[in-house]
């Protein structure tokens, strides 16, 4: 979360005092208002707003044709949720490395490709986007779909295009963590009218009995309940007209450290400077003894090793298999998925990454930080760096 006030409380309340909270009553409520927003923002044909991005992965998933008998590629250095979406389909995930921009590497991913791949992936973590030309031209040669995990890259872009309207879809997150937010949130974007209408279907566990049901071209199967209220619409509709003030502003403040230490600093490589989104600045090293040495001097520094849950090693349920709630919807027990790659997410598989990630340090950036602050961050990384 970067910016929130008054305009957010102010479209709270328009809601309750319209007393319509539930979204798909009428049309022209406010989530129908921000998914057409959001459309023209991104740049694409279709979008849903849902209650989350692990439910835009899956509804996304779901909306390719995914399943069991599928292997779906995804990189290690991630939030797991990248991972159990694959899961939650039937399917199975098989973890490709990280190359030092810190998003999957495009030659470990074509290492990976069996006759069981349908999906890539690539997920713009920290706001880094992904090698999208590279990935494109593996997927065009394997015909494999590219779903975007842009959960981290609300806004975000790569040469030109939004992240999330380059693949075949996209899934954003808008939980508090994220660039913009409404506590939680996500949504699926694509221009594919049978991914969309799969999703949507799958989101909405009452998709037969919807105003919207007869102008369905998919037959409606049985989904869950991934809807939000109208609440998190209007939230929303504030939210994304702060977006691209939010990214300016932390583009700005990356580039003046940037500049400034662009003769001292080894930084992370970027797969586009100008779309990434600048709430993380990288510097990469040697060796893990540098990188901790330097991130001791600097405070607000981290290891993203340290960081835990977007460490593959340490998805514990996936690791240790179980992938269901019970045995026979556990992908990894299915039939199905006898044949399939199921070693591809084991704690060995992906030791490059785990390389790049002790040898790499972050410091999380914020737009409205004064000339001051930015100043005190300058300096700090520089005596580090002398000390060295
Ligand atoms: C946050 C995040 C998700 C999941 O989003 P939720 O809204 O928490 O479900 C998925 N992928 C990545 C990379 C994320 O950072």
């Amino acid at each position: 979360m970067f910016r929130i006030g008054q305009e957010e409380i102010d479209a709270v309340a328009r809601v309750i005092n319209s007393k319509q909270l539930f979204r798909v009553n009428k049309g022209n409520q406010e989530a129908d208002n921000f998914e057409k927003e959001l459309r023209e923002k991104i740049g694409v044909d279709y979008a849903l707003l849902m209650s989350g991005g692990t439910g835009a992965l899956i509804a996304a998933l779901v909306g390719l044709g995914v399943g069991p008998g599928d292997e779906v590629i995804v990189p290690a250095y991630t939030f797991m949720a990248s991972a159990s979406a694959v899961l939650a389909v039937g399917a199975i995930p098989v973890l490709a490395d990280i190359d030092e921009s810190m998003t999957i590497d495009p030659a470990s991913v074509e290492e990976k490709i069996t006759d069981k791949t349908k999906v890539i992936i690539p997920v713009h973590i920290c706001g880094f986007p992904a090698n999208m030309d590279a990935l494109k031209e593996i997927a065009a040669k394997h015909n494999l779909f590219i779903l975007e995990d842009a959960c981290q890259a609300d806004g975000g872009s790569y040469k030109g295009k939004r992240l999330g309207s380059i693949g075949d879809a996209g899934a954003f997150s808008f939980n508090v963590f994220k660039i913009i937010t409404a506590g939680e949130g996500g949504a699926v974007v694509t221009n594919n009218r049978k991914v969309y209408e799969r999703a949507l279907i799958y989101h909405d566990g009452g998709a037969a009995f919807r105003p919207y049901t007869g102008e369905l071209q998919e037959p409606v199967f049985m989904g869950t309940q991934m809807r939000v209220s109208d609440i998190t619409g209007a939230i929303m509709r504030e939210q994304i007209k702060r977006l691209d003030g939010i990214l300016t502003d932390l583009r700005a403040v990356k580039k003046k450290i940037m500049d400034a230490l662009k003769d001292v600093a080894r930084f992370i490589p970027s797969n586009d400077i100008e779309g990434d989104c600048g709430t993380t600045l990288g510097f990469n090293f040697d060796s893990e003894e540098l990188a901790r040495k330097f991130s001791a001097e600097v405070e607000g520094s981290w290891i993203p090793f340290d960081s835990g849950k977007h460490v593959y090693i340490n998805w514990d349920p996936i690791i240790e298999k179980r992938g269901g709630h019970c045995d026979a919807v556990n992908p990894y027990m299915m039939a199905e998925n006898a044949l399939l790659n199921k070693e591809g997410a084991n704690a060995d598989a992906c030791p490059k990454s785990l390389d790049i990630l002790k040898r790499t340090v972050y410091v999380s950036l914020h737009c409205d930080w004064t000339e001051e602050q930015i100043n005190e961050r300058i300096d700090s990384c520089k005596k580090a760096f002398a000390k060295l």
